[in-house]
């Protein structure tokens, strides 16, 4: 297969908090594989500026080293590394002093896309965005990107809002939610609204529920005094599954155009109906075994934060009335797994007698491990033995399908990063969904902490609690397997 690569436009980006986590972790390693591929041009050129005392010589030395530790052997030559670092120069510059401002203006070039990544706590966003402006090297083309968290609560959302829209245009605002990134997830749209053969059965007519399962195997060790201030709704839910629910239930956009997707995106989480205590389950992990518990990794032996949810949405439209929308997500489970399970109804009549009820066709679109999508459909079991049914798999993993493009598919950092350089907003979250988002989700959380709820437990290594998996079975329903 021929690659379809497309360089960009050459650019200078910026990165505020070139020298941290996920500087050296996601960004450069992500825009090293996009050199690598093609496409990120020779002339563009990758600012990193940070308070540390560093020159060029020896920002180069420490992303060679990040590109060293996060990109595997087999995917890096000595020759491209080398090629990539010749594009790196770095700024000495405090968010809040006024040193380095000027070298930074001396160094952007006219007639480049511009752009300025916030890797950097969001305190620092308003002086960052007065500097930029102040020393003349914002204008109006060119783009921000930020990292969530985007506030802690709708109070803190619409002030970061307001301190961002204050120096730049909405449309200037790139919010990334590494989830929309990735393949299968845009592939969610493609199968939705590329084919005429789902689309009619996607509504209540068709489809029982809608499962979306993050499941993670890590705990919050190294990070539980962040994490607990947080928890999984605030972490996962607000952010990450409430788009991926958005991108399920969402009605067609008219055209495959930012704004177009993220009306109807909005709308979706407009439409989500309050919910009661019952519909949602929230659960702390704990190993009498291994001695694993949440509660030893955070600094509050009473925290009563959650590191699993479980809970039951309704989508209040025409579309989607009488549809449950199951969540959950969780750290220390079973296995690392994502995905979105639409879970068919029953067929109205078997013609097979016992076997009714027992086959559905679920529409599953795995986001990690092997991104990919499985179709099960039923069919005769081979062989002799009269009419007995098999739920099997059509199988929509890429790299079987497409050959060996598909296992150079850019991470989700990396489009992400493209799509800015390109000026696509369509990936990335406009500031009113991240409000409505926090505004279904504030008074949940109120809720729980005024009724001085306790999580329920649940094992390390498990799918969660089994008040979780009661929440299915209630209504005879049932989660997927986490396999991994
Ligand atoms: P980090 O490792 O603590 O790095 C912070 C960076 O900011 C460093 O380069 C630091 O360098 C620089 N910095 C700090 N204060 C500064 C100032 N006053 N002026 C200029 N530069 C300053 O943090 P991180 O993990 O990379 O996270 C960066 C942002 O991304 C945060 O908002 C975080 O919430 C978000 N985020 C991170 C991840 C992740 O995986 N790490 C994931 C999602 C979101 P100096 O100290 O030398 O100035």
């Amino acid at each position: 297969m021929v690659s379809r690569v497309i360089p960009v436009d050459d650019f200078d980006l910026v990165i505020f908090g070139g020298t941290g986590d996920l500087a050296r972790r996601k960004i450069l390693p992500g825009l090293f594989r996009r050199f690598r591929s093609g496409q990120m041009p020779e002339g563009s050129r990758i600012i990193g500026a940070a308070r540390g005392d560093l020159d060029r010589a020896a920002y180069q030395d420490t992303i060679r080293k990040a590109i060293e530790e996060f990109v595997p052997k087999g995917a890096r030559s000595k020759e491209d590394v080398a090629g990539f670092l010749e594009l790196l120069d770095f700024v000495k510059i405090d968010a809040t002093g006024e040193g380095g401002w000027k070298e930074l203006a001396d160094m952007l070039r006219p007639g480049v896309v511009r752009a300025f990544y916030f890797s950097v706590a969001p305190s620092l966003f308003g002086a960052l965005a007065e500097r930029l402006h102040g020393h003349a090297c914002a204008g109006p083309s060119c783009r921000i990107v930020v990292e969530k968290p985007f506030g802690r609560d709708l109070e803190s959302a619409k002030a970061l809002n307001k301190t961002l829209r204050d120096h730049f245009d909405e449309s200037q605002i790139y919010r990334i939610d590494h989830y929309l990134g990735k393949e299968t997830v845009q592939n969610l749209m493609a199968v939705r609204f590329g084919n005429v053969l789902f689309e009619p059965l996607w509504n209540a007519q068709f489809i029982d529920h809608v499962q979306i399962t993050v499941a993670e195997s890590v705990g919050v060790e190294g990070r539980g005094a962040y994490y607990d201030k947080s928890g999984a709704m605030r972490d996962m839910v607000q952010n990450h599954l409430m788009q991926l629910l958005c991108l399920t239930a969402m009605e067609p956009p008219s055209r495959f155009d930012p704004d177009a997707v993220r009306d109807e995106k909005l709308k979706v989480i407009r439409a989500l109906d309050d919910l009661s205590p019952e519909d949602i389950v929230r659960g702390q992990y704990v190993s009498e075994k291994s001695g694993d518990n949440y509660l030893d990794v955070v600094d509050d032996p009473d925290s009563r934060t959650e590191s699993f949810i479980a809970m039951k949405l309704s989508v209040s439209n025409w579309r989607w009335a009488g549809v449950p929308f199951y969540l959950r997500t969780g750290k220390r489970m079973k296995a690392r797994q994502s995905e979105i399970a639409v879970v068919f109804k029953d067929a109205p009549h078997s013609i097979f007698g016992q076997e009714q009820g027992k086959h559905r066709n679920v529409l599953a679109i795995r986001l990690q491990p092997n991104e990919g999508m499985d179709l099960f459909v039923t069919i005769k079991e081979p062989g002799p033995g009269g009419m007995r049914l098999v739920d099997v798999p059509l199988d929509m993993t890429f790299a079987d399908a497409l050959g060996p493009d598909a296992e150079d598919v850019p991470d989700a950092y990396e489009r992400l990063i493209m799509d800015v350089i390109r000026g696509n907003q369509t990936l990335f979250m406009r500031g009113d969904e991240v409000e409505a988002a926090w505004a279904w989700t504030d008074p949940l959380i109120e809720g729980w902490t005024e009724r001085g709820e306790k999580p329920y437990t649940y094992d390390t290594g498990s799918s969660g609690p089994e008040e979780a998996a009661i929440l299915m079975h209630s209504e005879g329903r049932r989660w997927r397997d986490i396999t991994g």
